[in-house]
């Protein structure tokens, strides 16, 4: 009772009472907030925790069978399971550019990923847009980002300029697992079957330096983000934990093998040791938190940044429809757990739709803070919803937009319309329906009206993509080995 009496006053105090109030610039000793609650219970630590192409199906809390995931099952089991978890885009840079700002990326032009060239600087995370680690450094968090960036390349778009005073990872959408090249070594990744530039193999950073690695660089992530917690655990800490894994390049070690031998299927077989080691990673984080005393002073979301890209690494999404790229369900509906130990009632579930937009709006709010844009952010406070406060649904209407509106998709309630290139318009009953695999257009012209009238009205705010994402190669590239395994 006493936890969870705490609980609710973290939630309370001060949560929409300083909203526009905070940010502007005020260093944290006159912030006018910490002035009435300044204690570390009051502001949890927050670390948002990002797989990469993590099918719907693939981890234990999902209901996968043949992957083990005890970590990721325990962290589910801990918290809330966000069964209608979605993401603001079914691929890697948009979702994380809306992940960082709050608000859908198709307002800002950021709709594809950005091909890794520091000398192009409209490809990323455009400079007019404030993130969440620029919300919460404000607030005075210590901020940090470890892994994946991919939000540009060009100087201007580097963590470090975008709120994070710590950073360690790989700058670009891929790495390879085993090795970095030293610099000025250029050879390129291919996306299987599309034959499209993944990424150059670049030397890690850490922080504007490079850096390279030895190991398996998800263990190495999973060990600087230890590092992280560890370092800064008697302050407040904001931590972006963005893995890599499990995209391409399929390599994973020998141990992780040995744990899903029992995959007959090669590629699913590396697919799933690459989720073990992922799951040995958030295994480490949650130990260190309780470990440290601060797994009740510490929200910690997971998600996935779009749906698994079943063809190339023969990750599932069942019994959703679609992929990585779609804006069916399986594209767009990933794993998504919010534990606040103590706090948050353990084990179970919440199923109206959320957005990973609300992920950094939370973070603003638990802060005590909110985005300098506000009203114009997108994502709302979740936790009043998780913790029961608030019974109403958080969003009336989500959307999605990809290729400049060439596909996009719209929810309201168990309702769900979506347009697939020149393909006549679809409309789904989730609640009856969740696979989308009968259209009810004919049935409900009206409804088909009603929500193709919800998009315009959304979609006469965005703008037209910036940038466009690499495209297939025009001849092939000599290939190179690959990575011995380890
Ligand atoms: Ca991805």
């Amino acid at each position: 009772m006493m936890q969870e009496s705490r609980g609710m006053s973290r939630t309370r105090v001060g949560v929409g009472t300083c909203l526009a109030v905070i940010f502007a610039a005020l260093p944290a000793s006159l912030d006018p907030c910490l002035g009435l609650a300044d204690s570390p219970q009051v502001k949890p630590n927050m670390i948002v925790i990002l797989a990469d192409d993590l099918g719907y199906a693939d981890v234990g809390f999902q209901g996968c069978r043949d992957i083990p995931t005890p970590n990721l099952d325990r962290l589910a089991a801990e918290g809330v399971r966000c069964t209608n978890g979605y993401v603001s885009h079914p691929f890697c840079s948009p979702t994380r550019a809306g992940l960082m700002t709050a608000r859908y990326q198709q307002r800002f032009g950021h709709e594809n990923n950005p091909r890794y060239d520091p000398k192009d600087n409209v490809a990323g995370l455009p400079t007019s847009q404030h993130t969440v680690a620029e919300v919460l450094a404000a607030a005075g968090y210590v901020t940090g980002a470890v892994g994946k960036w991919h939000l540009g390349a060009a100087p201007q778009f580097h963590p470090n300029r975008r709120g994070f005073q710590e950073y360690f990872g790989l700058i670009g959408g891929g790495h390879d697992y085993f090795r970095c090249n030293p610099p000025g070594e250029t050879n390129e990744y291919l996306i299987p079957l599309r034959r499209i530039p993944l990424q150059r193999n670049e030397p890690l950073q850490r922080n504007e330096v490079e850096e390279c690695f030895e190991g398996y660089l998800t263990d190495v992530l999973s060990k600087e983000a230890v590092s992280f917690i560890e370092r800064h655990q008697k302050e407040r800490f904001f931590l972006y934990l963005a893995y890599n894994a499990p995209h391409t390049p399929l390599q994973a070690t020998d141990e992780r093998l040995s744990r899903v031998a029992h995959i007959e299927d090669p590629v699913r077989k590396t697919y799933a040791a690459m989720i073990c080691a992922l799951d040995d990673g958030v295994g480490k984080v949650w130990e260190t938190l309780q470990n440290l005393g601060l797994a009740e002073n510490t929200v910690v979301f997971f998600l996935s940044d779009n749906g698994g890209p079943t063809e190339v690494t023969h990750s599932s999404n069942s019994p959703l429809r679609g992929a990585k790229g779609s804006v069916y369900e399986g594209g767009i509906r990933v794993p998504f757990v919010v534990t606040w130990k103590g706090v948050l009632a353990s084990g179970t579930t919440y199923d109206l739709p959320i957005i990973s937009l609300d992920v950094p709006a939370t973070a603003a709010a638990l802060a005590e803070s909110a985005f300098p844009d506000e009203p114009g952010i997108d994502g709302v406070n979740i936790m009043p919803h998780l913790l029961g406060e608030d019974s109403a649904p958080p969003h009336d209407t989500l959307f999605w937009r990809t290729g400049g509106g060439a596909s996009w998709a719209v929810r309201r309630g168990e309702w769900k319309l979506l347009r697939r290139g020149q393909s006549p318009a679809e409309l789904y009953r989730l609640d009856t329906d969740i696979g989308e695999s009968r259209s009810l257009t004919a049935a409900h012209p009206e409804k088909v009206e009603e929500l193709r009238a919800l998009y315009e009205s959304w979609n006469r705010d965005n703008i037209a993509p910036l940038f466009e994402s690499p495209r297939p190669a025009k001849k092939k590239p000599s290939p190179r080995p690959a990575a011995p395994a380890k």
